[in-house]
């Protein structure tokens, strides 16, 4: 079967024909390219929601019959009206393990399954490795999982249950991702560690077909996404420019990264113009945004760069005032990380001057497995 996609390395800036460049295994530096020949595959994907009307934009060699699960959109008429403007609460948590990055597991553990790998490693702030290990036991696979410490102890207590292999270290995230890499290498595990491995940024690109639907019927002009390891900002703009380039979509929403301002590498990285990663200290206490080193900063850079998209900060204390908002007020039991988009919506509406536009603000994960204290 001839492959559908060329691997391109960030830092070699070349094409490869091969998967092995001395890059490949220490950071988020390759990148799967397609060539989309079929657009009516992908057409019945957006009434589908099934994974084999994606064999266009994967690197997948088989077709596999798996419906995604419903991603629930909401609106409230006080709060478009306190904001001026229409906003939208997408609601990405509905799923098997209560995250954004279910899509990204499925792709992975069947992408394993074919290069006949019986584990599944990842370094992981949580959401990933509940995620992955969810998916590796459905498809009988192995997993072993490297988690910081400040990693929520509902989550740490899923993944015991889950029965995967627990690393945990009392380091930043970068350490946990060095730790994978090593065990990786040595058992001959499959690395699925966000960005690290590319399959996971097409994985999370799937979720801007999933609501391509969603985003023409309510006239989406401004998506608002958390970042912590960039992988599912890169994704989304990575997605968006796809289906921009197979003109699906006539014009790419604004998109708009939100960091905290405890854990902020992205941000100043991204606003002093560079596309080299930096490690800054962190220390949100929104677990799965804080990262020391986000993984998937070059090519985030690269593609937020593209769609003309905008990173910016907000405090811990708003993040978490906001999550308790919404889910007083709204019923909406988003994670602290989640929450931190509505946190900085007043702000960035009122200081760019915005009426009568459409938000869409991403919700990647649950608030069950957040800490309650
Ligand atoms: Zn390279």
């Amino acid at each position: 079967m001839q492959m559908n996609y060329k691997i391109s390395c960030f830092l070699c800036n070349e094409i490869k024909k091969k998967e092995i460049c001395n890059h490949n295994l220490d950071f988020g530096h390759l990148d799967y390219l397609y060539n989309i020949l079929n657009k009516n595959k992908i057409k019945k994907f957006f009434k589908t929601k099934n994974i084999k009307n994606l064999n266009e934009i994967l690197p997948l060699k088989k077709k596999y019959d798996y419906k995604l699960p419903e991603i629930n959109i909401k609106t409230f008429n006080k709060i478009n009206k306190k904001f001026r403007n229409k906003i939208y609460f997408v609601i990405d948590y509905f799923n098997f393990s209560g995250s954004f990055k279910d899509r990204a597991s499925l792709i992975s553990c069947l992408f394993a399954k074919e290069g006949d790998f019986k584990e599944i490693s990842l370094a992981s702030s949580g959401n990933a490795a509940i995620s992955t290990a969810t998916f590796a036991n459905m498809f009988e696979l192995k997993t072993s999982v490297f988690l910081p410490s400040f990693v929520s102890d509902s989550k740490k207590k899923i993944l015991k249950d889950l029965g995967c292999k627990i690393y945990e270290f009392n380091k930043p995230y970068s350490f946990t991702v060095k730790k994978c890499i090593e065990y990786s290498k040595k058992f001959n595990s499959f690395n699925r560690s966000s960005a690290l491995n590319p399959i996971s940024r097409d994985g999370k690109k799937i979720f801007m077909y999933e609501i391509y639907n969603d985003l023409k019927k309510k006239k989406c002009d401004y998506i608002m996404v958390p970042v912590g390891d960039a992988n599912i900002i890169s994704g989304i703009c990575k997605g968006s420019i796809e289906l921009k380039t197979s003109n699906l979509l006539k014009k790419i929403p604004k998109i708009i990264g939100v960091q905290s301002d405890e854990s902020p590498s992205f941000f100043n990285q991204f606003n002093s113009d560079s596309p080299f990663p930096i490690r800054l200290n962190s220390k949100s206490k929104c677990d799965s945004i804080n990262v020391d080193q986000p993984l998937d900063a070059f090519y985030a850079y690269k593609y937020l760069k593209r769609v003309n998209g905008e990173i910016i900060k907000v405090k811990d204390q708003n993040i978490l005032r906001a999550k308790k908002f919404l889910l007083k007020n709204l019923g909406i039991n988003c994670c602290s990380a989640s929450a931190s988009s509505f946190a900085s919506l007043q702000n960035y509406i009122k200081k760019n001057k915005i009426h009568n536009k459409n938000f869409f603000l991403i919700l990647t994960g649950s608030g069950f497995k957040d800490n309650f204290k």
